[in-house]
């Protein structure tokens, strides 16, 4: 599970959940979970740490000039070593379903970040988006290691692939956005805003490719990969709603406001600070804002976000959820002006978010 700063989709709370559960099986596939991301969290802290040229080095590529999305798509063949095997991407597509997907979600992250921010891919200076699909057995987790991302095919029997919903593939790759732009704390308050981050420009990805505006959006993350109609990992727009009384997971424990925040210890147990469980609530003002504007989140409240998201001044690496409301509430100033609908939709998110 994710026991530090590895950005796995799946959070400490819903692994423990595996580990506890009666079944022999499913237990020990909660274990491997857990080792793993003891395994990883070095590489997403040396990664994140070391400069410009040592990256060079290790073999970090950009095109630097091009403004061209640069995919690469490995298979881990259901071992660990990353990244794998390269594969190749025919005419008409990859043969392998899971490529195809992560391909495509690669994509439509890149042209979202690319369409309405003018950002160049992660870095923003052209960096190859890399995925490794197929990792482990029946490995239910996906993650951004610092350098790249990797998904696993789940169990078949709580999740499914973790390249099944593109929100995912998205919120994984804006951990690499966030990396190079606020590189907000994994712990606590910036720990959740940096969780946070990673949905809304996930459920924008999924709802650009699908065009939808904020009232066709299911505003779910992870609809697909959590088996089952009615659950999904994470609701913006219902926090603590995306799963009940899960056979295996019991509930989800989000809060949607901050008077249901929840205190939990920056460790492991406590989801370091409940980073998973907390971004409910910059979700929740996110997802209420966008409603109010209307339209396509993507046009103007994502802008506002993106903006406050790479704001490094106003956005600190320890930024707290009102340094957050500050950042965005500046940022709708700036873009859209005084008085006007997107700044209001902006307070107004923060005001039901009980963000003071
Ligand atoms: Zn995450």
């Amino acid at each position: 599970m994710c026991r530090a700063s590895i950005h796995c989709i799946i959070p400490p709370y819903m692994v423990d959940k595996l580990v506890e559960s009666g079944s022999k099986t499913i237990s020990a596939r909660g274990v491997e979970n857990k080792f793993r991301s003891y395994r990883f969290r070095s590489d997403r802290i040396f990664f994140s740490a070391v400069s410009d040229s040592v990256r060079a080095s290790l073999g970090f590529r950009r095109k630097a000039r091009t403004a061209k999305p640069v995919l690469e798509v490995y298979t881990a063949g259901n071992k660990t070593s990353l990244p794998g095997r390269l594969l190749k991407r025919g005419r008409s597509g990859y043969t392998d379903k899971d490529a195809e997907r992560v391909y495509q979600g690669g994509l439509h992250t890149w042209n979202l970040y690319y369409d309405m921010f003018g950002r160049n891919s992660i870095d923003g200076n052209g960096m190859a988006i890399i995925q490794s699909i197929h990792y482990g057995v029946k490995y239910q987790n996906a993650f951004w290691n610092g350098r790249q991302m990797v998904y696993g095919d789940g169990d078949g029997t709580i999740f499914g692939s973790f390249t099944s919903d593109v929100d995912i593939i998205a919120h994984e790759l804006t951990h690499g956005v966030m990396q190079y732009s606020s590189n907000l704390d994994y712990q606590n308050q910036s720990g959740a805003l940096n969780e946070s981050f990673s949905d809304v420009f996930g459920i924008m990805v999924k709802q650009r490719m699908l065009n939808q505006d904020v009232k066709a959006s299911d505003w779910l993350i992870g609809a697909n990969v959590l088996i089952g109609d009615e659950y999904a990992i994470r609701s913006m727009k219902e926090p603590g709603s995306a799963y009940r009384n899960h056979p295996v997971l019991g509930s989800d424990p989000q809060p949607a406001t901050m008077a249901e925040y929840k205190e939990l210890p920056n460790t492991p147990e406590g989801d370091w600070g409940g980073v998973h469980i907390n971004s409910g609530i910059p979700n929740f003002a996110f997802y209420v804002a966008a409603f109010n504007r209307g339209g396509y989140a993507w046009n103007t409240i994502g802008r506002i976000w993106y903006t406050a998201m790479t704001d490094t001044a106003r956005m600190p690496h320890d930024a707290t959820f009102t340094m957050a409301k500050e950042a965005t509430l500046y940022h709708a100033r700036q873009l859209f002006g005084e008085g006007s609908l997107e700044l209001n939709a902006v307070s107004q998110g923060w005001k039901e978010a009980g963000v003071e």
